[in-house]
């Protein structure tokens, strides 16, 4: 009798055990998922940003500056690192360039000081989620809680709230670039993708940035690739021969945005830029 009714319990609290069990699983493998980020090609973004604009979608989207002005805009992902950003810094200050800063909140949490020394330096700190996490892999319920957790942290280290922010590998859809758009955001994407993160050799690193560099570029490398650290003072030299100036995305963006006159005696129009944003919509464009 006490076996039947212990078989009865097993029988009746086993199944549910299960089913409590389940979405724990799940979302434990979603998240695992959801971290191992892969950069979306040039061609993916473009693709994906010219379905949107067919479609009458017009989120605040950064791809790059007035293809007609000598600009360029480093974008370093993935910091701070206590070891890799210190010197990243020094480099920056050394070669008297101001760059981009997009960071993951829960290092930046770990290490305000670093953050606290990028703006203190000139530079442009973004949100690049709390945990680095593909933006489309997650519930669309934590989207906006991953954005606005990072940009929570960001604002209590420099007393102001970021208003740049890249999705983790460039991977967004529409809930993720409404949720952006939403908390205030435009959304960076780039132009050049050297592949540094795959730490494929100095010269291999150094040559396709010098061969996708061109005018309002947007520059996508990481903080924390010693290849990366080792190129760059070379990169810019040559750069800067070429008559290139490097600033930070905000000045992209105004840049990229100030009037110029077609024809003398015409109306100011605007570049021809990748972007889809509109002059006075941009929170950086006042
Ligand atoms: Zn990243």
């Amino acid at each position: 009798m006490r076996k039947i009714f212990a078989v009865l319990v097993i029988s009746l609290l086993l199944p549910l055990c299960l089913r409590a069990a389940a979405p724990a699983l799940t979302e434990a493998v979603v998240w695992a998922q959801a971290l191992e980020t892969v950069a979306r090609s040039l061609s993916e973004l473009t693709t994906q940003h010219e379905a949107e604009l067919a479609r009458g979608l017009a989120y605040h989207k950064f791809f790059h500056g007035n293809p007609r002005h000598k600009l360029l805009a480093l974008t370093f992902d993935d910091g701070p690192h206590p070891r890799f950003t210190p010197r990243l810094l020094a480099l920056l200050r050394e070669q008297h360039v101001k760059a981009t800063f997009f960071v993951v909140g829960e290092m930046a949490a770990r290490h305000p000081e670093l953050i606290k020394a990028e703006i203190a330096d000139g530079h442009n700190v973004g949100n690049h989620t709390y945990h680095h996490v593909n933006l489309t892999k997650i519930p669309t319920a934590q989207v906006g809680t991953e954005i606005v957790a990072c940009g929570k942290t960001l604002e209590a280290i420099t007393g102001k709230a970021p208003h740049l922010f890249r999705p983790p590998g460039g991977d967004y859809n529409r809930g993720v670039a409404e949720a952006a758009e939403a908390a205030g955001y435009t959304t960076v994407l780039w132009s050049d993708d050297p592949g540094d993160y795959a730490s494929p050799g100095n010269a291999v690193i150094e040559s396709r940035m010098e061969a996708q560099a061109s005018n309002g570029g947007v520059i996508l490398i990481h903080d924390g690739i010693e290849q990366t650290l080792q190129v760059l003072p070379y990169f810019i030299a040559t750069m800067r021969a070429r008559g290139y100036t490097f600033v930070t995305v905000d000045a992209l963006i105004a840049d990229a945005h100030r009037p110029c006159p077609k024809k003398a005696g015409s109306p100011l129009v605007h570049h021809g830029v990748l972007s889809n944003l509109q002059p006075g919509k941009d929170p950086t464009h006042r």
